[in-house]
């Protein structure tokens, strides 16, 4: 078997491996570069002809692993995606949401560059070009080899990273490689615990997260409960950027226990995402699949996502309803606050020294929430300058990624498995594989374009 990482290698973003075994080809992941200011050529073109790949097997609905799928089809993909079945579910509202967004920015655009005598670039894909990569859908359960030849098969097995998500195992002539899709952490309340992996031959392995120790989640839930109480006294809102996918179900989730438990103040939440509002009912759908803890609240006749003082808001006018009022709580996208409605809840309380503003996710480089997280003391949205004067909280507790300690917990259980580590910064591969190599391990840092064979 060959095995070809075309993105996520030295970086986060853009996940995507070629797998080849014989003359047959197969994609692990499809996913968009984001935050990169060359990710827009790069999300352009694939390096292989997408007519000669028989099968795509998607680990999770996160766009970075999931969002050039249409992009695929629209360049002569015709085979199957096997994904677990909320994974689909969720990737339709996701990749029909990625589609809205390309078509407003090419408007966008297009306007600006035609006063300057230029063209935008197309969106990648249409809403179409969605709708028809999803008719190639097909679920597959956890736990349940699917045979792809004689001597070829594939198990999806639980990540515990965002609902539907896996890790895959392949296994070839008694070779087993291991993709890690990404990892979660174990004891959280809205996914499962991941599974560990079985003792393989080589394992590619995400290190988002692999030169640091998170807070504990009981810490995190203090420094959130923290952050709303001291804005809610300064007078002023607290604004949660946050990605719709399982983070926004998460605070959610958190919320809803602070506030029965009489530990915050019951001041108005908006969930200000249409996105995430859809993902959240599909998580409903899927309950049976989510961890023991969430189905405990709901035998109690508990709704895990919903609470008093809780508004949804799907409309433009809804959302900016929002910005007239005071000692609110509002989350919204864009996680790393690259569009979406964050931007307006950033502008209306940046600048405010009695607002806070929660981080409780992954911020890449270049993005506009990364500047704000190191210290910027000025930002610039829809190109007004905005001092940056409200309370920064940088919570990495609720991540649904593992931290150092869980990725090499992982590890240990692929036995003496080679590493190679991939979707993750530089700083963060390099510390993991320090790590890894003073256990006797043999680990590389995957390169874009190289082919690892076993
Ligand atoms: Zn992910």
């Amino acid at each position: 078997m060959k095995i070809t990482p075309l993105g996520a290698a030295g970086e986060v973003t853009g996940s995507s491996f070629l797998v080849e075994s014989g003359e047959k080809k197969f994609l692990v992941d499809c996913g968009l570069f984001q935050g990169d200011p060359e990710s827009e050529e790069r999300n352009r073109s694939f390096s292989f002809d997408p007519r000669e790949i028989e099968t795509v097997f998607l680990t999770h609905a996160h766009l970075d692993h999931c969002g050039r799928l249409p992009l695929l089809f629209k360049k002569g993909f015709r085979g199957k995606i096997y994904s677990t079945k909320a994974t689909r579910d969720l990737a339709q509202f996701i990749l029909l949401d990625a589609a809205k967004v390309q078509e407003e920015d090419f408007l966008r655009q297009s306007r600006k560059k035609k006063r300057a005598g230029e063209e935008a670039l197309p969106p990648l894909y249409s809403e179409g070009d969605v709708l028809f990569s999803l008719a190639l859908f097909s679920s597959v359960p956890y736990n349940s080899p699917i045979p792809l030849s004689s001597n070829l098969k594939v198990t999806f097995r639980q990540s515990g990273h965002v609902l539907g998500s896996a890790f895959l195992i392949f296994e070839e002539k008694g070779k087993r490689v291991v993709f890690s899709g990404d990892l979660g952490n174990p004891h959280r309340n809205v996914v499962p615990d991941p599974d560990l992996p079985p003792e393989c031959d080589l394992v590619f392995c995400e290190s988002t997260y692999g030169d640091r120790s998170h807070k504990t989640l009981e810490e995190s839930i203090e420094e959130l409960k923290e952050a709303i109480n001291w804005a809610y006294n300064a007078g002023g809102n607290v604004a949660i950027p946050s990605f719709a996918l399982e983070r926004a179900q998460d605070v959610l989730y958190y919320l809803r226990n602070l506030r029965e438990e009489k530990q915050v103040p019951q001041n108005p939440v908006f969930l200000d995402s249409p996105l995430s509002i859809n993902l959240t009912e599909v998580y409903q759908h899927y309950i049976e699949e989510l961890d023991e803890e969430l189905r405990a609240l709901i035998s109690q006749g508990k709704d895990p996502f919903h609470f008093p003082g809780l508004e949804f808001t799907p409309t433009v006018e809804q959302s900016r309803a929002i910005n007239q009022k005071n000692r609110i709580i509002v989350i919204a996208g864009s996680g790393m606050c690259q569009g979406g409605r964050i931007l307006h809840h950033l502008k209306h309380n940046l600048w405010r020294e009695d607002s806070a503003i929660v981080f409780v996710g992954y911020q890449a480089r270049y993005t506009l929430g990364r500047a704000i997280v190191d210290g910027a003391k000025k930002v610039h949205i829809f190109g007004e300058p905005i001092a940056v004067k409200a309370r920064i909280y940088t919570i990495n507790g609720f991540s649904a990624h593992g931290d150092q300690r869980v990725l090499l917990g992982w590890l240990k259980s692929t036995g003496r498995a080679e590493v190679i580590l991939i979707h993750g910064e530089e700083n963060s591969a390099f510390s993991l594989a320090t790590e890894l190599k003073a256990t006797n391990r043999s680990v590389k840092i995957a390169e874009q374009g190289r082919v690892y064979e076993i």
